[in-house]
Protein backbone atom coordinates (compact mmCIF):
# COMPACT_ATOMS: atom_id res chain seq x y z
CA UNK A 1 0.00 0.00 0.00
CA UNK A 2 1.10 3.58 -0.78
CA UNK A 3 2.32 5.23 2.27
CA UNK A 4 -0.32 8.99 2.10
CA UNK A 5 3.04 11.12 3.31
CA UNK A 6 4.59 9.44 0.35
CA UNK A 7 1.62 9.63 -2.15
CA UNK A 8 1.19 13.87 -0.82
CA UNK A 9 5.20 14.30 -1.08
CA UNK A 10 5.56 12.96 -4.68
CA UNK A 11 2.26 14.98 -6.05
CA UNK A 12 3.43 18.47 -5.06
CA UNK A 13 6.61 17.06 -6.88
CA UNK A 14 7.89 19.26 -9.61
CA UNK A 15 8.14 17.05 -12.65
CA UNK A 16 9.03 19.86 -14.90
CA UNK A 17 7.61 21.49 -18.14
CA UNK A 18 4.62 19.51 -19.92
CA UNK A 19 7.63 18.39 -22.61
CA UNK A 20 9.62 17.62 -19.56
CA UNK A 21 7.13 15.55 -18.24
CA UNK A 22 6.61 13.90 -21.58
CA UNK A 23 10.12 13.26 -22.06
CA UNK A 24 9.97 11.45 -18.78
CA UNK A 25 6.91 9.41 -19.47
CA UNK A 26 8.41 7.98 -22.91
CA UNK A 27 11.60 6.82 -20.84
CA UNK A 28 9.51 4.35 -18.70
CA UNK A 29 9.52 1.14 -21.42
CA UNK A 30 13.68 1.72 -22.05
CA UNK A 31 14.19 2.04 -17.80
CA UNK A 32 12.45 -0.95 -17.40
CA UNK A 33 13.88 -3.06 -20.33
CA UNK A 34 17.62 -2.05 -18.90
CA UNK A 35 16.63 -2.82 -15.27
CA UNK A 36 15.38 -6.28 -16.38
CA UNK A 37 18.10 -6.98 -19.01
CA UNK A 38 20.91 -6.04 -16.13
CA UNK A 39 23.53 -5.98 -19.15
CA UNK A 40 26.95 -5.48 -18.13
CA UNK A 41 27.97 -2.47 -19.95
CA UNK A 42 27.92 0.73 -18.50
CA UNK A 43 25.91 2.24 -21.01
CA UNK A 44 21.64 3.10 -21.17
CA UNK A 45 19.90 3.51 -24.98
CA UNK A 46 20.61 6.76 -26.14
CA UNK A 47 17.92 8.62 -24.81
CA UNK A 48 18.38 7.26 -21.50
CA UNK A 49 21.90 7.62 -21.21
CA UNK A 50 21.39 11.75 -22.20
CA UNK A 51 18.82 12.08 -19.48
CA UNK A 52 21.13 9.80 -17.03
CA UNK A 53 24.18 12.36 -17.64
CA UNK A 54 21.36 15.33 -17.11
CA UNK A 55 20.36 14.30 -13.76
CA UNK A 56 23.59 13.23 -12.31
CA UNK A 57 25.20 16.71 -13.13
CA UNK A 58 24.70 18.50 -10.40
CA UNK A 59 25.54 15.62 -7.89
CA UNK A 60 28.87 14.84 -10.00
CA UNK A 61 30.16 18.64 -10.41
CA UNK A 62 29.45 19.29 -6.90
CA UNK A 63 31.31 16.11 -6.16
CA UNK A 64 34.25 16.57 -8.82
CA UNK A 65 34.83 20.09 -7.06
CA UNK A 66 35.08 19.26 -3.29
CA UNK A 67 37.15 16.02 -3.94
CA UNK A 68 39.32 18.30 -6.39
CA UNK A 69 40.37 20.98 -4.00
CA UNK A 70 40.72 18.07 -1.52
CA UNK A 71 43.02 17.00 -4.03
CA UNK A 72 45.32 20.01 -4.87
CA UNK A 73 45.14 21.07 -1.18
CA UNK A 74 47.43 17.75 -0.60
CA UNK A 75 48.98 17.76 -4.14
CA UNK A 76 50.60 21.12 -2.89
CA UNK A 77 51.42 19.43 0.31
CA UNK A 78 54.20 17.49 -0.92
CA UNK A 79 55.66 20.46 -2.04
CA UNK A 80 56.93 20.88 1.95
CA UNK A 81 58.02 17.02 2.00
CA UNK A 82 60.11 17.61 -1.25
CA UNK A 83 62.24 19.78 0.72
CA UNK A 84 64.20 16.77 2.09
CA UNK A 85 62.59 14.04 -0.23
CA UNK A 86 63.90 15.40 -3.51
CA UNK A 87 65.78 18.61 -2.82
CA UNK A 88 67.19 18.80 -6.33
CA UNK A 89 64.32 19.52 -8.25
CA UNK A 90 62.40 20.63 -5.22
CA UNK A 91 62.22 24.28 -6.71
CA UNK A 92 61.07 22.68 -9.88
CA UNK A 93 58.65 20.67 -8.65
CA UNK A 94 56.80 23.76 -6.63
CA UNK A 95 56.69 25.82 -9.68
CA UNK A 96 55.39 23.20 -11.57
CA UNK A 97 52.87 22.34 -8.97
CA UNK A 98 51.80 26.06 -7.66
CA UNK A 99 52.45 28.00 -11.14
CA UNK A 100 50.93 25.31 -13.89
CA UNK A 101 49.09 22.48 -12.03
CA UNK A 102 47.35 24.72 -9.36
CA UNK A 103 45.71 27.16 -11.33
CA UNK A 104 44.70 24.87 -14.13
CA UNK A 105 43.22 23.09 -11.69
CA UNK A 106 41.36 25.47 -9.82
CA UNK A 107 40.26 27.33 -13.42
CA UNK A 108 39.22 23.83 -14.25
CA UNK A 109 37.06 23.03 -10.99
CA UNK A 110 35.40 26.53 -10.96
CA UNK A 111 34.13 26.21 -14.54
CA UNK A 112 32.83 22.67 -14.52
CA UNK A 113 29.58 23.71 -14.03
CA UNK A 114 29.13 25.37 -17.34
CA UNK A 115 27.20 24.13 -20.03
CA UNK A 116 29.29 23.95 -22.94
CA UNK A 117 32.36 21.93 -21.14
CA UNK A 118 29.81 19.04 -19.93
CA UNK A 119 29.97 17.22 -23.00
CA UNK A 120 33.72 17.08 -22.27
CA UNK A 121 33.38 17.09 -18.14
CA UNK A 122 34.50 13.26 -17.94
CA UNK A 123 37.59 13.86 -20.28
CA UNK A 124 38.88 17.43 -18.31
CA UNK A 125 38.58 15.39 -15.01
CA UNK A 126 40.69 12.47 -16.83
CA UNK A 127 43.41 15.11 -18.01
CA UNK A 128 43.51 16.53 -14.32
CA UNK A 129 44.44 13.19 -12.95
CA UNK A 130 46.66 12.02 -15.62
CA UNK A 131 48.35 15.60 -14.88
CA UNK A 132 49.02 14.67 -11.36
CA UNK A 133 50.08 11.56 -11.95
CA UNK A 134 52.52 12.91 -14.93
CA UNK A 135 54.30 15.45 -12.48
CA UNK A 136 54.91 13.02 -10.16
CA UNK A 137 56.41 10.79 -12.71
CA UNK A 138 58.41 13.43 -14.11
CA UNK A 139 59.53 14.67 -10.67
CA UNK A 140 61.15 10.78 -9.83
CA UNK A 141 62.18 10.75 -13.23
CA UNK A 142 64.16 14.33 -13.36
CA UNK A 143 65.64 13.90 -9.81
CA UNK A 144 69.18 12.11 -9.40
CA UNK A 145 68.67 11.82 -5.29
CA UNK A 146 68.98 8.60 -4.24
CA UNK A 147 65.29 9.19 -2.33
CA UNK A 148 63.86 9.21 -6.09
CA UNK A 149 63.44 5.69 -5.67
CA UNK A 150 61.13 5.55 -3.32
CA UNK A 151 59.31 8.70 -4.61
CA UNK A 152 56.83 6.77 -7.35
CA UNK A 153 53.81 5.58 -4.49
CA UNK A 154 52.37 8.73 -5.05
CA UNK A 155 51.02 7.88 -8.10
CA UNK A 156 49.10 4.87 -6.61
CA UNK A 157 47.64 7.16 -4.56
CA UNK A 158 46.49 9.33 -7.65
CA UNK A 159 45.04 6.72 -10.06
CA UNK A 160 43.31 4.95 -6.47
CA UNK A 161 42.04 8.50 -6.02
CA UNK A 162 40.51 8.97 -9.70
CA UNK A 163 39.04 5.72 -10.02
CA UNK A 164 37.31 5.05 -6.40
CA UNK A 165 36.98 8.69 -4.93
CA UNK A 166 36.22 10.84 -7.59
CA UNK A 167 34.77 7.65 -9.59
CA UNK A 168 34.92 8.76 -13.24
CA UNK A 169 33.08 6.99 -15.36
CA UNK A 170 34.54 3.71 -15.91
CA UNK A 171 35.81 4.08 -19.71
CA UNK A 172 37.40 7.27 -18.29
CA UNK A 173 39.07 5.90 -15.62
CA UNK A 174 40.35 3.01 -17.82
CA UNK A 175 41.91 4.99 -20.70
CA UNK A 176 43.40 7.40 -17.88
CA UNK A 177 44.57 4.47 -16.01
CA UNK A 178 46.47 2.88 -19.11
CA UNK A 179 47.71 6.05 -19.84
CA UNK A 180 49.18 6.92 -16.37
CA UNK A 181 50.55 2.96 -16.37
CA UNK A 182 52.03 3.76 -19.31
CA UNK A 183 53.70 7.05 -18.27
CA UNK A 184 54.49 5.48 -14.96
CA UNK A 185 56.55 2.28 -16.98
CA UNK A 186 58.42 4.76 -19.18
CA UNK A 187 59.25 6.75 -15.92
CA UNK A 188 60.60 3.67 -14.06
CA UNK A 189 62.56 2.87 -16.52
CA UNK A 190 64.68 6.11 -16.34
CA UNK A 191 65.76 5.16 -12.61
CA UNK A 192 69.60 4.64 -13.14
CA UNK A 193 69.91 3.53 -9.42
CA UNK A 194 66.65 1.13 -9.56
CA UNK A 195 66.97 -2.79 -9.81
CA UNK A 196 65.21 -4.46 -12.56
CA UNK A 197 63.61 -6.58 -10.06
CA UNK A 198 62.38 -3.48 -8.48
CA UNK A 199 61.35 -1.76 -11.44
CA UNK A 200 59.42 -4.72 -12.35
CA UNK A 201 58.09 -5.03 -9.06
CA UNK A 202 57.28 -1.86 -8.77
CA UNK A 203 55.36 -1.50 -12.86
CA UNK A 204 53.71 -4.81 -11.12
CA UNK A 205 52.48 -2.92 -7.80
CA UNK A 206 51.24 0.07 -10.18
CA UNK A 207 49.12 -2.13 -12.29
CA UNK A 208 47.75 -4.16 -9.48
CA UNK A 209 46.74 -0.71 -7.65
CA UNK A 210 44.64 -0.14 -11.61
CA UNK A 211 42.93 -3.33 -11.91
CA UNK A 212 41.64 -3.04 -8.27
CA UNK A 213 40.67 -0.03 -8.43
CA UNK A 214 39.12 -0.08 -11.65
CA UNK A 215 37.27 -3.26 -11.00
CA UNK A 216 35.83 -1.31 -7.91
CA UNK A 217 35.11 1.60 -10.22
CA UNK A 218 32.85 -0.79 -12.68
CA UNK A 219 31.17 -1.81 -9.68
CA UNK A 220 30.38 1.29 -8.24
CA UNK A 221 29.04 2.67 -11.82
CA UNK A 222 27.33 -0.44 -12.37
CA UNK A 223 24.95 -0.05 -8.97
CA UNK A 224 24.87 3.53 -9.11
CA UNK A 225 23.08 3.44 -12.38
CA UNK A 226 21.18 -0.03 -11.74
CA UNK A 227 20.14 2.98 -8.58
CA UNK A 228 19.31 5.99 -11.03
CA UNK A 229 16.97 3.07 -12.99
CA UNK A 230 14.92 2.47 -9.74
CA UNK A 231 14.78 6.12 -8.91
CA UNK A 232 13.34 7.08 -12.47
CA UNK A 233 11.32 4.59 -12.79
CA UNK A 234 9.56 5.78 -9.38
CA UNK A 235 10.00 9.24 -10.51
CA UNK A 236 7.99 7.61 -13.60
CA UNK A 237 5.09 6.40 -11.32
CA UNK A 238 4.91 9.69 -9.53
CA UNK A 239 4.41 11.13 -12.32
CA UNK A 240 1.53 8.84 -13.65
CA UNK A 241 -0.06 9.60 -10.12
CA UNK A 242 0.27 12.98 -9.65
CA UNK A 243 -1.34 13.34 -13.99
CA UNK A 244 -4.12 10.95 -12.83
CA UNK A 245 -4.78 12.74 -9.63
CA UNK A 246 -4.54 16.08 -11.67
CA UNK A 247 -7.16 14.32 -14.27
CA UNK A 248 -9.33 13.21 -11.67
CA UNK A 249 -9.06 16.69 -10.05
CA UNK A 250 -10.63 18.30 -13.22
CA UNK A 251 -13.23 16.15 -14.00
CA UNK A 252 -14.08 16.34 -10.34
CA UNK A 253 -14.23 20.00 -11.17
CA UNK A 254 -15.19 21.01 -14.76
CA UNK A 255 -18.72 20.34 -16.67
CA UNK A 256 -18.20 17.79 -19.26
CA UNK A 257 -20.44 19.61 -21.95
CA UNK A 258 -19.05 23.17 -21.60
CA UNK A 259 -15.82 22.60 -20.25
CA UNK A 260 -16.23 25.59 -17.64
CA UNK A 261 -15.96 25.47 -13.65
CA UNK A 262 -18.89 23.27 -12.99
CA UNK A 263 -21.36 23.77 -9.53
CA UNK A 264 -19.07 21.95 -7.39
CA UNK A 265 -16.18 24.08 -8.09
CA UNK A 266 -17.94 27.16 -7.75
CA UNK A 267 -19.37 26.38 -4.76
CA UNK A 268 -16.16 25.54 -2.95
CA UNK A 269 -14.11 29.08 -4.49
CA UNK A 270 -17.16 31.20 -3.68
CA UNK A 271 -16.55 30.49 0.21
CA UNK A 272 -12.62 30.83 -0.83
CA UNK A 273 -13.85 34.09 -2.18
CA UNK A 274 -16.21 35.37 0.47
CA UNK A 275 -14.00 34.70 3.15
CA UNK A 276 -11.17 37.08 1.69
CA UNK A 277 -13.33 39.49 0.92
CA UNK A 278 -14.76 39.51 4.37
CA UNK A 279 -12.01 39.25 5.85
CA UNK A 280 -10.22 42.63 3.92
CA UNK A 281 -13.63 44.11 3.90
CA UNK A 282 -13.62 43.45 -0.21
CA UNK A 283 -16.28 43.58 -2.45
CA UNK A 284 -17.29 40.91 -4.12
CA UNK A 285 -19.71 40.81 -7.49
CA UNK A 286 -21.67 37.71 -8.31
CA UNK A 287 -23.47 37.73 -12.32
CA UNK A 288 -25.97 35.00 -12.75
CA UNK A 289 -27.38 34.10 -16.41
CA UNK A 290 -29.77 32.35 -18.04
CA UNK A 291 -30.32 31.76 -21.46
CA UNK A 292 -33.68 33.34 -22.69
CA UNK A 293 -36.77 31.10 -23.88
CA UNK A 294 -33.90 27.85 -23.99
CA UNK A 295 -36.92 25.22 -23.45
CA UNK A 296 -38.30 26.93 -26.69
CA UNK A 297 -35.17 26.51 -28.07
CA UNK A 298 -34.72 22.36 -27.03
CA UNK A 299 -38.28 22.05 -28.22
CA UNK A 300 -37.93 23.24 -31.37
CA UNK A 301 -34.22 22.89 -32.40
CA UNK A 302 -33.32 19.43 -30.47
CA UNK A 303 -31.71 18.68 -27.61
CA UNK A 304 -28.60 18.34 -29.39
CA UNK A 305 -28.46 21.69 -30.84
CA UNK A 306 -29.48 22.96 -26.94
CA UNK A 307 -26.04 21.33 -26.50
CA UNK A 308 -24.10 23.57 -28.90
CA UNK A 309 -26.24 26.22 -28.36
CA UNK A 310 -24.89 26.03 -24.57
CA UNK A 311 -21.04 25.32 -25.33
CA UNK A 312 -21.31 28.47 -27.47
CA UNK A 313 -22.74 30.85 -24.94
CA UNK A 314 -19.79 29.10 -21.92
CA UNK A 315 -17.39 29.75 -25.34
CA UNK A 316 -18.79 33.49 -24.96
CA UNK A 317 -18.88 34.05 -21.27
CA UNK A 318 -15.13 32.22 -20.93
CA UNK A 319 -13.91 34.96 -23.58
CA UNK A 320 -15.44 38.25 -21.77
CA UNK A 321 -14.23 36.64 -18.13
CA UNK A 322 -10.05 37.00 -18.56
CA UNK A 323 -9.12 38.27 -15.13
CA UNK A 324 -7.14 36.09 -13.43
CA UNK A 325 -8.92 35.21 -9.72
CA UNK A 326 -12.53 35.46 -12.19
CA UNK A 327 -14.40 32.47 -12.14
CA UNK A 328 -17.32 31.46 -14.92
CA UNK A 329 -19.17 28.60 -14.01
CA UNK A 330 -22.78 26.33 -15.52
CA UNK A 331 -24.43 26.45 -12.30
CA UNK A 332 -26.89 24.17 -14.14
CA UNK A 333 -28.67 23.26 -16.53
CA UNK A 334 -28.95 26.67 -19.03
CA UNK A 335 -27.66 28.74 -16.01
CA UNK A 336 -24.21 30.36 -15.29
CA UNK A 337 -22.47 32.07 -12.99
CA UNK A 338 -19.22 34.31 -12.64
CA UNK A 339 -17.74 35.55 -9.83
CA UNK A 340 -15.89 39.03 -9.43
CA UNK A 341 -13.71 39.35 -6.39
CA UNK A 342 -12.83 42.69 -5.32
CA UNK A 343 -15.48 43.91 -7.86
CA UNK A 344 -17.68 46.87 -7.71
CA UNK A 345 -21.22 46.75 -9.05
CA UNK A 346 -20.52 48.85 -11.34
CA UNK A 347 -17.78 47.09 -12.75
CA UNK A 348 -19.88 43.67 -12.58
CA UNK A 349 -23.04 45.55 -14.61
CA UNK A 350 -20.45 46.37 -17.41
CA UNK A 351 -19.04 42.84 -16.73
CA UNK A 352 -22.77 41.44 -17.16
CA UNK A 353 -23.43 43.78 -20.33
CA UNK A 354 -20.47 42.77 -22.02
CA UNK A 355 -21.39 39.23 -21.47
CA UNK A 356 -25.18 39.87 -22.56
CA UNK A 357 -23.65 42.02 -26.07
CA UNK A 358 -21.25 38.82 -26.52
CA UNK A 359 -24.03 36.21 -26.38
CA UNK A 360 -26.39 38.20 -28.98
CA UNK A 361 -23.75 39.71 -30.92
CA UNK A 362 -22.55 35.44 -31.66
CA UNK A 363 -25.81 35.29 -33.84
CA UNK A 364 -27.38 31.96 -32.81
CA UNK A 365 -30.79 32.24 -34.29
CA UNK A 366 -33.44 31.45 -32.25
CA UNK A 367 -36.54 31.88 -34.08
CA UNK A 368 -39.07 30.97 -30.85
CA UNK A 369 -37.70 33.50 -28.30
CA UNK A 370 -40.34 36.29 -27.43
CA UNK A 371 -37.55 38.95 -27.30
CA UNK A 372 -34.81 38.14 -30.50
CA UNK A 373 -34.07 36.01 -33.76
CA UNK A 374 -31.39 35.08 -32.20
CA UNK A 375 -30.12 33.63 -28.62
CA UNK A 376 -30.28 36.13 -25.65
CA UNK A 377 -29.32 35.82 -22.02
CA UNK A 378 -30.69 37.47 -18.82
CA UNK A 379 -28.56 38.75 -16.27
CA UNK A 380 -28.74 39.32 -12.33
CA UNK A 381 -25.83 41.08 -10.82
CA UNK A 382 -25.56 41.45 -6.95
CA UNK A 383 -22.35 42.63 -5.18
CA UNK A 384 -21.51 43.19 -1.35
CA UNK A 385 -18.77 43.87 0.84
CA UNK A 386 -19.85 40.71 3.17
CA UNK A 387 -20.36 41.56 7.36
CA UNK A 388 -19.06 39.51 9.91
CA UNK A 389 -21.73 36.62 10.07
CA UNK A 390 -23.11 37.07 6.86
CA UNK A 391 -23.02 33.94 4.44
CA UNK A 392 -22.30 33.58 0.57
CA UNK A 393 -26.02 32.57 0.32
CA UNK A 394 -27.56 36.07 0.44
CA UNK A 395 -25.11 36.91 -2.59
CA UNK A 396 -26.49 33.96 -4.64
CA UNK A 397 -29.87 34.84 -3.67
CA UNK A 398 -29.85 38.26 -4.41
CA UNK A 399 -28.14 37.58 -7.60
CA UNK A 400 -31.03 35.31 -8.66
CA UNK A 401 -33.71 37.81 -8.06
CA UNK A 402 -31.80 40.21 -9.72
CA UNK A 403 -32.22 37.59 -12.39
CA UNK A 404 -35.93 37.26 -11.73
CA UNK A 405 -36.25 40.87 -12.18
CA UNK A 406 -34.45 40.99 -15.68
CA UNK A 407 -36.62 38.02 -16.59
CA UNK A 408 -39.95 39.71 -15.71
CA UNK A 409 -39.32 43.19 -17.16
CA UNK A 410 -38.93 41.41 -20.02
CA UNK A 411 -35.88 39.33 -20.87
CA UNK A 412 -32.10 39.69 -22.63
CA UNK A 413 -31.29 42.55 -20.18
CA UNK A 414 -28.85 43.26 -17.28
CA UNK A 415 -30.75 44.26 -13.89
CA UNK A 416 -28.60 44.54 -10.63
CA UNK A 417 -29.27 44.70 -6.77
CA UNK A 418 -26.67 46.04 -4.22
CA UNK A 419 -25.06 49.15 -2.98
CA UNK A 420 -22.23 50.89 -5.39
CA UNK A 421 -19.07 49.83 -4.03
CA UNK A 422 -16.25 50.97 -6.45
CA UNK A 423 -15.15 53.14 -3.40
CA UNK A 424 -13.63 49.74 -1.70
CA UNK A 425 -12.44 47.88 -5.06
CA UNK A 426 -8.84 48.10 -6.18
P1 LIG B 1 -36.51 31.66 -19.35
O1 LIG B 1 -36.32 32.64 -20.44
O2 LIG B 1 -37.51 32.13 -18.34
O3 LIG B 1 -35.26 31.26 -18.72
O4 LIG B 1 -37.16 30.39 -20.01
P2 LIG B 1 -36.47 29.03 -20.32
O5 LIG B 1 -37.26 28.31 -21.31
O6 LIG B 1 -35.06 29.25 -20.66
O7 LIG B 1 -36.47 28.34 -18.90
P3 LIG B 1 -36.89 26.94 -18.44
O8 LIG B 1 -36.35 26.80 -17.04
O9 LIG B 1 -38.37 26.76 -18.62
O10 LIG B 1 -36.19 25.95 -19.40
C1 LIG B 1 -34.86 25.61 -19.29
C2 LIG B 1 -34.60 24.52 -20.29
O11 LIG B 1 -33.22 24.21 -20.36
C3 LIG B 1 -35.28 23.24 -19.91
C4 LIG B 1 -34.28 22.16 -20.17
O12 LIG B 1 -34.76 21.21 -21.08
C5 LIG B 1 -33.15 22.89 -20.81
N1 LIG B 1 -31.88 22.33 -20.40
C6 LIG B 1 -31.35 22.26 -19.15
N2 LIG B 1 -30.14 21.66 -19.19
C7 LIG B 1 -29.89 21.35 -20.49
C8 LIG B 1 -28.80 20.73 -21.17
O13 LIG B 1 -27.82 20.32 -20.59
N3 LIG B 1 -28.89 20.60 -22.51
C9 LIG B 1 -29.99 21.04 -23.18
N4 LIG B 1 -30.02 20.88 -24.49
N5 LIG B 1 -31.01 21.60 -22.57
C10 LIG B 1 -30.99 21.77 -21.25
MG1 LIG C 1 -33.31 28.59 -16.03
MG1 LIG D 1 -33.76 30.13 -19.31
Amino acid sequence: MRSPILTSALLGANFGTPAEQQHLLALEQTAREALAEKRPWLRFAPQLEWQFELDSTAERVARFRVLGLIALIILNLFNITDRTMLPDIADQALMIRLGILTPIMAVTLAALHLPFLAPRREWLISCLIAAASGSLVYFFSQSQHPNALHYHTGVILVIMFGNIVIRQRFRFALSTSVAVLALFVAGISQLQQMSQEIKLNSDMVLFAAVVISLVANYQMEYDSRQAYLHTLLQRIEALKLKRSHDELDRQANSDPLTGLANRRYFDSHLLIEWGRAQREQQAIALIYLDVDNFKAYNDHYGHQAGDECLIRVAKEIQQCVQRNGDVCARYGGEEFVILLPQTSLLSAQAMAEKVREAVQAAGLSQAYSDVSQVVTISCGVACTVPAVGDTSSRLIRQADQALYAAKSSGRNRVSSQGADTSHLTV
